[in-house]
C-alpha cells in the first residue's frame, strides 16, 4: 500500500431527475430527507479515524445540497479527523442553477476545486443526454466559480453521445480551451443496464465504435495541442492540476468514502457502503494485480518489473510503449485498455 496521506470522499446520492445514461446510485432530492443524510454522513465519521490531504463531494449531484449541508459535513470532518491545510477539496456541480453565492460559500468553506458536468459545449447534444441547461449556463458557471476564487475547474466531456460528429467535438474542445479551465474528464459513453438508454439502445442513434475510437484520438491529441496533458485513460490537466484526489486512487494511496454506495479502500481492506447504508466488505485491497490493473490506466504506467507476461508483441503493434524502467498504454492501447490490461495480469 502506498503511504502517502489519504483521501476522503462524500457521495451525495440526490439528483433533481435521472439522466438517462447514468447507473450511479441516486434518489430524487427531497430537503428533509437531505437534511436526515448530512446527519447519517456525521454520524459515521465518527467510527473512523485519520488523517486527510484531499476530501471530495461526488454525486449525484452534491451542488443540489444547500451549501450550508456541505459546510456542516466539513466542520464534522475538521471535528473528527486532521485535514491537511493545503488540502485539494473538490465538489461535483451542475451548472443548471445559478451557482453565483454557492461558489462564494464553498469558497468560504475552503473548498478549492470544482468539478462541472459539461458532457458538452454542444447544446443540442447536451439536451440529447438530458440535461436541462445548454453552453450558456456552463460558461455561466465557470465566470462564478473564478469570481469566487476558485480557479481550479475540470468539466466533463462525454465522447459517443447521441447527435455528436468528430466535427461537433471541435466546438467542446475550442470551449475547453477559451475558458481557461485546468482539467478534463473525458469519458466514452457506455449503455449500462438498468438505464434508459439501455432500453432504448435499438433505436437509439449513436456514432460507431470507429467513429468512437476516433473521437478519442482526436480528443488526446487536440487537448495535447492545447496544453491538457493526458495522465490518465479519461483525464487531462494543465501541468500541475491533476486530480490529487482521483491520483490516489490509480495508486494504490487509501480513501475513505462516508455515504450510500461511496467505496472504500482502508487499512488495507476494500469495503463500500449499500443503499441501505450497510457496510459491505469487499477483500483485501493492494494486491500486486490491482498495482498494474490501476496503475497501467497512468500514462506514466508501471515498473516493468511487476510484469510477467511477455509484452514484446503488444510493443511491436503499437499498443504499448516503454519508459526506462515503465511500461504505459499508448492512447491506441488506452482505447482497448481492458483487453490490453487483462494480458498483462
Ligand atoms: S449523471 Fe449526474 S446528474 Fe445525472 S442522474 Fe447521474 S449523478 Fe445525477
Amino acid at each position: 500500500m502506498n503511504n502517502e496521506q489519504a483521501g476522503l470522499y462524500f457521495h451525495i446520492p440526490f439528483c433533481k431527475s435521472k439522466c438517462p445514461y447514468c447507473d450511479f446510485y441516486s434518489v430524487r432530492y427531497d430537503e428533509a430527507l437531505a437534511e436526515q443524510y448530512v446527519q447519517q454522513i456525521c454520524n459515521t465519521m465518527k467510527q473512523y479515524q485519520g488523517s486527510f490531504d484531499t476530501v471530495y463531494f461526488g454525486g449525484g449531484t452534491p451542488s443540489i445540497l444547500e451549501p450550508a449541508l456541505i459546510g456542516r459535513i466539513l466542520s464534522c470532518a475538521k471535528e473528527q479527523f486532521d485535514i491537511d491545510d493545503r488540502s485539494e477539496i473538490t465538489i461535483e456541480c451542475n451548472p443548471s442553477k445559478d451557482l453565483s453565492e454557492d461558489f462564494k460559500r464553498y469558497a468560504s468553506y475552503g473548498i478549492n476545486r470544482i468539478s462541472l458536468g459539461m458532457q458538452s459545449a454542444v447544446d443540442k447534444e447536451r439536451f440529447a443526454l438530458g440535461r436541462s441547461a445548454g453552453r450558456a449556463e456552463v460558461e455561466r458557471a465557470i465566470v462564478c466559480a473564478k469570481k469566487a476564487g476558485i480557479e481550479n475547474i475540470s468539466l466533463d466531456l462525454m465522447l459517443g453521445t447521441p447527435k455528436q460528429t468528430v466535427e461537433s467535438l471541435d466546438c467542446s474542445i475550442d470551449f475547453i480551451k477559451n475558458t481557461g479551465v485546468k482539467h478534463v474528464s473525458a469519458y466514452m459513453l457506455k449503455l449500462e443496464q438498468g438505464t434508459k438508454f439501455y432500453e432504448m439502445r435499438n433505436r437509439l442513434e449513436l456514432p460507431d465504435d470507429d467513429t468512437v475510437s476516433e473521437m478519442y484520438l482526436k480528443t488526446v491529441s487536440a487537448l495535447d495541442a492545447s496544453g491538457f496533458k493526458q495522465y490518465e485513460i479519461s483525464n487531462f490537466s494543465v501541468p500541475g492540476f491533476e486530480s490529487r484526489h482521483n491520483t490516489k486512487y490509480w495508486t494504490l494511496v487509501e480513501y475513505l468514502g462516508i455515504g450510500k454506495s461511496a467505496h472504500s479502500l482502508w487499512n488495507g481492506r476494500r469495503f463500500y457502503y449499500d443503499s441501505e447504508w450497510n457496510k459491505i466488505d469487499d477483500g483485501k485491497g493492494g494486491a500486486q494485480t490491482e498495482r498494474i490493473m490501476l496503475g497501467l490506466r497512468l500514462n506514466k504506467g508501471v515498473e516493468k518489473s511487476l510484469i510477467s507476461a511477455d509484452y514484446s508483441k503488444l510493443v511491436g503493434m503499437g499498443y504499448i510503449e516503454e519508459k526506462g524502467d515503465r511500461i504505459a498504454l499508448t492512447p491506441k492501447g488506452m482505447l482497448v485498455s481492458n483487453t490490453i490490461i487483462n494480458m498483462l495480469i
